[in-house]
């Protein structure tokens, strides 16, 4: 694709990098058979080749971007699946979020998305914040079909997110490996899965100690920097990351492991973000699937022979590049893995996603769950908070990490939400 940006522009280190990725854009089109967004409307200008095109002409136009640029901007998942398709490899993820961030800085919204948007990084990117916000929205459970009345869909979302109830999980400190010492990992305590699944911790914990590893849950962590980016707030995203380092300098550890795909994909991209500074954490980091798959997992000692339908998060498959890694270490661990139709396609979660775009976020959960139903599987694992929390309330089977079946078939107890499948198999028998 041509590019016609000025000169003074292309100083610009953002610009200069964007002509680069629109210029290697050749308008084939194979992206767009993949992109959730074009799947549903059907509208060029919500395909991958459309966005560019759209990008290109607000970028090089420069100033206030026009409402259509940003309802198209805004409708994009982030989700990547165009990044796995395109073959001349264009990378979107870059002008996507260069674009998010020109929007951020020059376009006024309307107050009520202002505020959403400063309170979805106030609030999510704080656990101690995010579960007082869940405890409120467990007793305002009952006000959701107001909402939806009231045409307050992002509030009514929220709700349809809160976890019926949520222990507080191990906090900061080193917990041992408890077989042959192998090493030391950094554990990343993100901030939403915490609050909304805490159980992930728990089992990521247990698991990485009995393949041999001691686990750091290091002091001064804080959020990787994933929900500021997602809404365009670069330069609040960079300070997360730079803390972040700071707070890991010191503990040479052998991987920088992460239980929430999305943190996975953005500790990634620290070279990135931060240049010379980021490239050691990037280095590091490992989601925890792609690191029990590179170390191997600790002896399996139960094997159930359950039926999993596993849900690959976007940010593992094509954020990532992590297709068949986690299916695999649960096949080994005796599962029975069954493969999700459409698998590529977004479910709709894609960081606050389902909160600011509920209709399209809704669209996606449901046909992802009609295509996790169609395996016949009993139980869902899914690699990422976000998606457990999303499609969870559209399924009938559990939804679990994987972490937590793979805790279970190393010797670890069983995820408590799989109790009413087990009871349902004993009866059966
Ligand atoms: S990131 Fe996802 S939604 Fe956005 S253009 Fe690419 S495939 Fe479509
Ligand atoms: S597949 Fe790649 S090169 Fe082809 S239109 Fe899409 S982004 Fe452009």
């Amino acid at each position: 694709m041509r590019t016609d940006f000025t000169k003074a522009q292309l100083a610009d280190p953002d610009y200069a990098e964007s002509a680069s990725t629109i210029r290697k854009c050749v308008h084939c089109g194979f992206c767009t058979a993949t992109c959730p967004t074009y799947v549903l409307l059907g509208d060029e200008r919500d395909s991958p080749r459309g966005r560019i095109e759209l990008i290109r002409a607000m970028l090089e136009r420069g100033g206030r971007p026009t409402k259509a640029e940003v309802t198209h901007v805004d409708r994009c998942l982030s989700c990547l699946a165009c990044t796995t398709t395109c073959p001349s490899g264009v990378d979107y993820g870059q002008l996507i979020g260069h674009a998010r961030a020109h929007i951020e800085a020059n376009y006024p919204r309307p107050w009520p998305q202002r505020l959403l948007r400063v309170a979805l990084p106030y609030i999510l990117t704080r656990p101690r914040r995010l579960r007082a916000a869940l405890a409120l929205g467990r007793s305002a459970q009952g006000l959701e079909p107001w909402f939806r009345r009231l045409r307050l869909a992002p509030l009514a979302a929220l709700l349809r997110l809160v976890p019926a109830s949520a222990k507080a999980p191990r906090g900061v400190g080193t917990y041992p490996a408890v077989e042959a010492r192998r090493g030391r990992v950094i554990l990343l305590q993100g901030c939403v899965e915490p609050a909304m699944a805490p159980q992930v911790r728990e089992a990521a914990v247990r698991l990485l100690a009995r393949a041999g590893y001691d686990v750091v849950l290091a002091e001064g962590e804080g959020c990787c920097g994933a929900i500021s980016e997602h809404l365009g707030r670069a330069d609040e995203a960079r300070e997360m990351a730079r803390r972040n380092v700071l707070a890991w300098a010191h503990l040479a550890p052998d991987a920088i492991v992460t239980t929430a795909a999305g943190c996975g994909t953005t500790l990634k991209a620290y070279a990135h973000v931060l240049g010379e500074e980021g490239v050691h954490v990037a280095a590091r980091a490992r989601d925890v699937l792609e690191f029990l798959a590179e170390v191997g997992l600790p002896p399996i000692v139960n094997v159930t022979g359950l039926a999993v339908a596993y849900h690959a998060p976007c940010s593992l498959q094509h954020g990532q590049k992590l297709g068949v890694q986690p299916a695999r270490l649960l096949a080994d661990a005796g599962f029975d893995v069954r493969a999700v139709p459409e698998g590529h396609l977004c479910c709709g979660s894609a960081g606050v996603y389902n909160i600011l775009q509920p209709e399209l976020a809704t669209r996606l959960r449901d046909r992802k769950a009609a295509n996790i139903a169609r395996t016949g599987a009993v139980v869902v694992a899914a690699g990422n908070v976000g998606c457990m929390a999303q499609i969870a309330p559209a399924l009938d089977a559990p939804v679990v990490h994987p972490v937590e079946l793979l805790d279970w078939a190393t010797g670890g107890p069983r995820p408590e939400t799989l109790d009413r499948v087990v009871r349902a198999r004993r009866r059966a028998r």
